[in-house]
């Protein structure tokens, strides 16, 4: 029988996995190995995904997936099995200490001799919690796995060494599969090898996690372990006698609680005196008398050593690589298969094609004895080594006992109340940022508008001033006011990772993600793109799969960024006056940059990213309570990283609108407006005549000077573009400021209807006023409700802004992306619209 025809609540054990490449050898890292017992937990409330119990850890695997392994159920005598007998006596509980002997800042000079260190351990392990309370550094930490994503340095002064601590993603295995994964192994074999791996292990998961352990080891690096979750773990009283497994394997192990910094005391100790060793070239660290840092060579069994030997001895023979353990990592790496080691091989051996040759000539003998992939027997041979190290030094219960993640999880993925509980959920995370975020923010632009009036009236007349007012406080002014909406947004999204039902969200969205052509995890970048696109897209980050995160940014922009409400806002208010008409368009809206996101992920899913992907096997981590610093953290990066876009992009793009709507100046009309503003004051017409006429001058005045303007006459360019949508050239005028943030469109559509870019109560209740007044040349109202309308909808669709751009090219790594992005967008955009007026200018 395959896994996914096992009954919630049954077990089984693992006979084989079938299906190839990527898959299965993810599969295979993450534990599912032959003879191990794995528990179907349930399913997501569409069924599918599926819920497992593996080893230690539970694990989502799509229905699909599941039927590629071979599973044969456990008899109701090995289900009764009485788990081994522990030692009588149980170890001592080890003390543990936190640094507090750092070096004290006189010492912290840089002449101190560096040790580099880098930070390595699965997903979710606890090693950037390690770094923060190591290097007093502020990452975010996250109880969901891929949270890190580049390397972060920090340093810490200790016991004589300023010690460089360098944070690398999660990663199951040194395998180069994913993104993360090439860039570590590339990082630890390249020019700038770090002296010491710091391999952070998560100890109630030690049996997968021991895996990396054995290929950093492998690859021959040295490596100290920090036995993590210790205190978790504790909890457990199960019987574990770690220094002899630490001997076992040759490497130093030593129990840390890296959520409070408990144990780092010893372990840094630790890593000094093994990097005493390597540095002073010690070589009696390497000697098997001391149990320290000698290799560590697996044996891989009858079938496959003698292959590995006559291929290793190759190597050694046919490269400049003479050391025997290096040459052995590499002939387990060339039956691997490993596309990275064979390229390399290739390119900086002259004799890497004969090496290959002779690989596939052992893989073909291997062939002969056996229907086993090597690989396959590669990845059993380090799991079953890692069975028998761990049989003789850790006892564990198994109690059955329902642990209280088992429990939360009853309910919180059950079929009954999983969607509703994710809908409550989301819904209050939508309350709380876009209803109580507004109060914030409204304070924010009042004083936003102060200090342009302030500003406006204490300097000079001049274009310096109007740059200053109407350039900058006005278009940064309009940013910032986003920001509490921003930190409240990533206050709940950091609270869902952090306590882990970010996993449990992903799980239950997988199956309608799938049907779009992405994954479950895109379903987190897509609700952070409603806050803003740009932090959405960085996010997309932590999907696995290369062709699911491309997907997922490029259909990102059709979240409805907080940065559009404003424009829907004024329209809808304006145009549509009863409320829940007002209410009926916003919420039309968002469904529709929904619809669309959905269509376009479906439709690049079938022509251009074509294929099978990396599979959904994604970890569901315990719950743990999420810690007010790392929380607080993660909101500080994400209003960082909003500020700096602030600073930076939006800051450009609103000089460069101001710089194209205020020149070129129009001296001489505008010298001839003033005398008859002049003359009109002098006149001896009523007051409140003569007021209404110097304002109708100073309109036309500048109506005239925006119609002039370079951003007026681009708006004129584009009229026949824009035409069939019911769009004039003022439109397209704002539709071009917005190009470079959508934040701009208002301001700017102040700037058109009223001469006045303020966007304060009064004069958005002026501009609102000024629309619905509007006429074109032909007499013809220039706003319907149906233009406003579409209007709307082509501000939705358009063009992500030139931030997002700037990531999506950044983060696909090509800028033809942020191109297609553009190109792409602005098509859709244009054609909706077009459908949607012609099609209603016909109706009516
Ligand atoms: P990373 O993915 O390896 O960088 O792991 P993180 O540092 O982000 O930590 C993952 C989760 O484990 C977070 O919720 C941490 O608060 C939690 N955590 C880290 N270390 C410990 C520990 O020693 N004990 C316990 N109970 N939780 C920890
Ligand atoms: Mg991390």
């Amino acid at each position: 029988m395959n896994l996914a025809q096992l009954q919630t609540g049954q077990k089984a054990v693992i006979v084989r996995v079938g299906g190839s490449g990527a898959f299965r050898k993810r599969i295979l890292e993450m534990g599912f190995v032959q003879g191990k017992e794995i528990t179907a937990v349930h399913n997501a409330p569409l069924k599918d995904p599926i819920y497992y119990k593996i080893l230690d850890y539970n694990v989502s695997l799509r229905h699909k997936d599941a039927e590629r392994i071979e599973v044969r159920l456990l008899e109701p005598f090995e289900l009764e099995r009485e788990p081994a007998e522990a030692p009588e006596e149980p170890l001592p509980a080890p003390e543990l200490h936190s640094l507090h002997h750092r070096e004290h800042s006189g010492l912290r000079s840089k002449t101190l001799p560096t040790l580099r260190i880098a930070l390595l351990g699965n997903p979710n392990c606890g090693k950037t919690s390690l770094f923060n309370q190591a290097s007093g550094a502020h990452e975010h930490v996250g109880n969901y796995s891929g949270v890190t994503i580049e390397a972060k340095t920090g340093y810490i002064y200790y016991g004589g060494y300023r010690i460089e601590l360098i944070d690398l993603p999660g990663s199951y295995s040194l395998s180069p599969y994913s993104p993360e994964e090439i860039y570590i192994r590339n990082y630890l074999t390249g020019s700038q090898r770090p002296d010491l791996v710091l391999n952070v292990v998560d100890t109630c998961n030690i049996e997968r996690n021991l895996y990396l352990t054995l290929q950093l080891k492998e690859l021959g690096l040295p490596v100290v372990v920090a036995l993590n979750m210790f205190d978790e773990f504790m909890q457990r009283e199960e019987y574990f006698d770690y220094p002899r497994l630490s001997r076992l394997l040759g490497i130093p192990m030593i129990p840390t609680i890296c959520r409070t910094g408990l144990g780092l005391e010893a372990l840094f100790d630790e890593i000094i005196s093994v990097a005493k060793g390597i540095k002073a070239g010690d070589e009696s660290l390497f000697s098997p008398e001391t149990g320290k840092l000698r290799p560590l060579r697996i044996p891989y069994g009858p079938t496959l050593e003698p292959l590995i030997e006559e291929l290793t001895e190759k190597i050694q023979e046919h490269t400049e690589i003479t050391d025997a353990l290096a040459a052995r990592s590499l002939a387990i790496k060339l039956l691997e298969r490993d596309k990275d080691v064979e390229e390399g091989l290739i390119a900086r051996h002259t004799r890497g094609g004969f090496l290959l040759s002779a690989r596939d000539f052992a893989l073909r003998k291997l062939r002969e004895y056996t229907d086993e992939e090597a690989e396959s027997l590669i990845t059993d041979a380090r799991y079953g080594f890692i069975s028998g190290a761990l049989k003789e030094t850790y006892f564990p219960k198994h109690s059955g006992k329902r642990t209280l993640t088992d429990r939360i999880d009853d309910v919180v993925t059950s079929r009954l109340w999983g969607f509703p509980l994710f809908l409550l959920l989301m819904g209050l995370m939508f309350f709380f940022t876009f209803t109580l975020g507004q109060y914030p923010m409204d304070l924010i632009d009042s004083l936003v508008g102060k200090l342009g009036a302030w500003l406006g009236s204490s300097m000079s007349e001049g274009p310096l001033r109007d740059l200053l007012v109407d350039g900058i406080v006005a278009g940064v002014g309009g940013v910032i006011v986003f920001l509490p909406q921003i930190v409240i947004l990533y206050l709940f999204i950091s609270l869902l990772e952090d306590s882990g039902y970010m996993a449990r969200a992903a799980f239950i969205m997988d199956k309608l993600m799938h049907r779009m052509g992405l994954h479950g995890k895109s379903f987190i970048p897509l609700i952070m793109g409603f806050g803003c696109n740009v932090p959405a897209v960085m996010s997309t980050r932590m999907i696995e799969s290369r062709k699911s995160r491309l997907i997922t940014m490029l259909v990102l922009p059709f979240m409805s960024c907080s940065a559009r409400l404003p424009v829907y806002l004024l329209l809808a208010a304006a145009f549509f006056p009863i409320p829940w008409q007002a209410t009926l368009v916003l919420f039309s809206l968002y469904l529709i940059g929904i619809f669309i996101a959905v269509v376009s992920a479906r439709l690049l899913r079938s022509a251009v990213f074509k294929g099978e992907d990396i599979p959904f096997v994604m970890e569901l981590p315990p719950y743990r309570r999420p810690t007010v610093r790392s929380v607080a953290i993660h909101v500080w990066m994400r209003s960082k990283q909003y500020l700096q876009k602030m600073g930076t992009v939006i800051l450009a793009a609103s000089i460069i609108v101001w710089f194209m709507s205020y020149y070129p100046r129009q001296d001489k009309e505008r010298a001839i407006k003033d005398q008859q503003v002049e003359a009109l004051q002098q006149s001896a017409l009523p007051e409140a005549i003569r007021q209404a006429q110097i304002d109708s001058l100073e309109h036309s005045f500048a109506t005239y000077h925006q119609e002039q303007s370079i951003i007026g006459r681009i708006g004129h360019l584009s009229e026949p573009i824009i035409r069939p949508l019911g769009f004039d050239w003022k439109m397209g005028v704002s539709i071009v400021s917005g190009l470079m943030a959508k934040e701009v469109v208002v301001s700017t559509m102040g700037v058109i209807y009223t001469g006045d870019g303020d966007d304060g109560d009064e004069a958005i209740a002026q501009l609102s006023t000024r629309m619905k007044q509007e006429k074109r040349s032909d007499g013809s109202p220039s706003f319907t409700p149906l233009i406003a309308y579409s209007f709307m909808l082509f501000v939705l669709l358009y063009f992500p802004c030139i931030a997002t751009l700037i990531a999506i090219g950044r983060e696909s790594g090509h800028w033809k992306w942020g191109f297609f992005s553009a190109l792409y967008s602005c098509g859709i955009a244009w054609l909706i619209c077009f459908v949607v007026y012609q099609t209603a200018h016909l109706l009516s």
